[in-house]
């Protein structure tokens, strides 16, 4: 039996799961006729307390469609220098979308100082693109922006006349762990994007919801990427069941996250960062990450091992996995630290 921990993407749709996907009304969605996607639309709009709804393939499309939505070729957007939007989907907004982006450190805690992002506003004058949005990531690596911390950032925008896009993954994670709704959480975006492929478990999918105006945008921007999906509401239907179902039991990932990382934190050689949701980053000694990769794999482990690993717990990785887990990282440093007394 695998135990994955390389991602909350790794997940397999269950048997509820499947049996919605496979009793859901289909049509063409490009058309408008798909009464499964027009539903998880709908839905999504409704749970976040948004105009509008879009349901798109994946994360980075729906990332760019909306960037694209708020800004013109021309204008530019505040963003992360940690942020996905900005660093791990090569480039889209700037290659694709003609929009510059002007990314600011992310601080420990993931945000970005306000006095920075004001500070990057520029003024109007030909010399410099314009500057158009704000884009924030919550969670970010794992961490919770508070709602405290969001309103005030959407405050200083609302000041310059930014428009705010949330690019919100894991924004379920965040509210859970908060206790949030999330509407409550995501109040004041103009669009927030959520994926429904990582922690809620779908095989793919993403939604966008935001102003009516730019989710319309964003539905023909969508079209031209090649996100017209047919049949979708096969995926939809997943969707749904995801959003029905699947988000108050990211509790347990946080907890197993906990538990993860109380276990790793008492062996000798592993530093751990302290978790917030559903993941935990650890400090491992370099020159022993190829021989543990080899004994975790040997031992049914899954791991994308780095100097800084990270581990996602997700709804295909119960608590005892969790221990067997911890037991296999603990008998690798074990033996490593036998042998170094031996030697
Ligand atoms: C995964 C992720 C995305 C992109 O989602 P894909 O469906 O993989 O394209 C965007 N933003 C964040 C923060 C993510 O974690």
């Amino acid at each position: 039996m695998t135990i994955d921990l390389r991602s909350d993407t790794v997940t397999q749709p269950g048997a509820g799961m499947r049996a919605a996907m496979q009793d859901a009304p289909l049509g063409d969605d490009v058309f408008g006729d798909d009464p499964t996607v027009n539903r998880l639309e709908a839905l999504a709009a409704a749970l976040f307390g948004k105009e509008a709804g879009l349901f798109l393939p994946t994360g980075t499309q729906s990332n760019l469609t909306a960037l694209m939505a708020h800004c013109q070729r021309g204008d530019e957007y505040l963003v992360g220098q940690e942020a996905h939007t900005y660093r791990y989907e090569g480039g889209g907004a700037a290659v694709l979308g003609s929009i510059q982006p002007q990314p600011l450190a992310n601080q420990s805690d993931g945000s970005l100082r306000l006095e920075d992002i004001e500070a990057a506003i520029k003024p109007d004058d030909s010399h410099f693109a314009k500057t158009r949005l704000l884009a924030l990531e919550n969670t970010i690596s794992g961490k919770v922006l508070s709602r405290a911390y969001l309103e005030s950032a959407l405050a200083l925008a609302a000041r310059h006349n930014l428009s705010t896009h949330l690019d919100g993954a894991r924004v379920f994670n965040a509210a859970v762990k908060l206790g949030l709704p999330v509407a409550e959480l995501t109040a004041g975006f103009d669009t927030v994007s959520a994926c429904l492929s990582k922690g809620l478990g779908t095989p793919a999918g993403t939604v966008l919801v935001g102003r009516r105006d730019l989710i319309a945008s964003a539905r023909r921007w969508r079209k031209m990427l090649g996100g017209g999906m047919r049949q979708a509401g096969v995926l939809a239907a997943a969707g749904i069941y995801a959003l029905e179902h699947n988000i108050a039991r990211l509790a347990e990932d946080h907890d197993n996250a906990e538990a993860l990382a109380a276990g790793l934190r008492t062996i000798d050689g592993i530093r751990v960062e302290a978790p917030q949701t559903n993941m935990v980053f650890v400090h491992l000694p370099p020159a022993r990450i190829a021989a543990l990769q080899a004994h975790l794999a040997a031992a049914g482990i899954k791991v994308l091992l780095g100097p800084r690993t990270r581990l996602v717990t997700h709804m295909d990785v119960n608590a005892t996995q969790i221990r067997a887990a911890v037991e296999a990282f603990r008998a690798f440093f074990a033996s490593s630290g036998a042998l170094a007394a031996a030697a």
